[in-house]
């Protein structure tokens, strides 16, 4: 694309129902046969109340549900942090899939989308398991370690928000995160633009954002303390397991 051609954006590339499988059928399989049979009711409500607010190009895809369910229970997660919570539908996946006294620390500096999606917690009645922090991430992962009893003593955390800290989030949460435990970073295949050769047709802001995920996706790809699985769900998701 040149000149005066309009350039592609994070809107224009989110409009796809086909997924990074470039495939709307094979990607409407996947989600009528697996994944919407099995959401929970109040989970379905939560995605389709979100998706006439404004903001809902954020929302995460409903294909990551089920495999971060199935991660949470594989690990025994009890204690949990997400970082950008947006209305909260991984959230609600997170409490429904922990155990009654489980818990997750969900921090974004935005409350006000959360008022949409609270009563949904209320109503599957998994809202004591949430801790909610209205701040920017950084510094509330400097705060939790303050305390040496918290090094090490997360099962699990979901990554979900500003991209470019995703590499300052990793190393606070290589300490958070007890060995053997999971970290998820969302987003990590950007529409599937870090593949592509030539960035000339999208917009400053994607062309940047993209340049910040093959970034990460090295970063995390060379990190020996971490064993990885770059998984093509939703819009890319990098499943970490802290070895060391
Ligand atoms: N995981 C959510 C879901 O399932 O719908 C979507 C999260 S949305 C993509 C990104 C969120 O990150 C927004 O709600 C935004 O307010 C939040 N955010 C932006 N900057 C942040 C920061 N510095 N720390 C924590 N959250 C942040
Ligand atoms: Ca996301």
């Amino acid at each position: 694309m040149e000149g005066t051609s309009k350039k592609l954006s994070v809107y224009d590339l989110s409009k796809t129902d086909s997924g990074l499988l470039q495939s709307k059928e094979l990607y409407q399989y996947i989600l009528n046969t697996s994944v919407y049979p099995n959401e929970a009711e109040v989970l379905k409500d939560l995605r389709q109340a979100t998706a006439s607010h404004p903001g809902h190009v954020m929302l995460s895809a409903a294909d990551e549900g089920p495999l971060m369910s199935l991660l949470l229970k594989l690990v025994n997660a009890q204690k949990t942090i997400e970082i950008g919570v947006y209305t909260g539908y991984s959230l609600l996946i997170t409490a429904l899939s922990l155990p009654k006294d489980g818990k997750v620390i969900a921090i974004d500096p935005n409350r006000s989308y959360f008022e949409l999606g609270l009563p949904f917690f209320k109503r599957a009645e998994v809202e004591h398991k949430v801790e909610y922090i209205e701040s920017m991430a950084l510094p509330v992962l400097d705060k939790l370690l303050e305390d040496r009893k918290n090094e090490g003593s997360f099962d699990y955390a979901f990554v979900d928000a500003d991209k470019s800290n995703y590499t300052n989030y990793h190393e606070r949460l290589m300490k958070l995160v007890k060995v053997g435990g999971i970290i998820l970073y969302d987003n990590t295949l950007w529409s599937g633009t870090v593949a592509w050769e030539d960035d000339s047709s999208l917009d400053e802001q994607m062309v940047h954002l993209r340049a910040i995920f093959i970034d990460l996706n090295k970063k995390l790809a060379s990190d020996s303390r971490i064993q990885i699985s770059q998984l093509p769900v939703g819009d890319g998701l990098t499943m970490c397991m802290r070895l060391c």
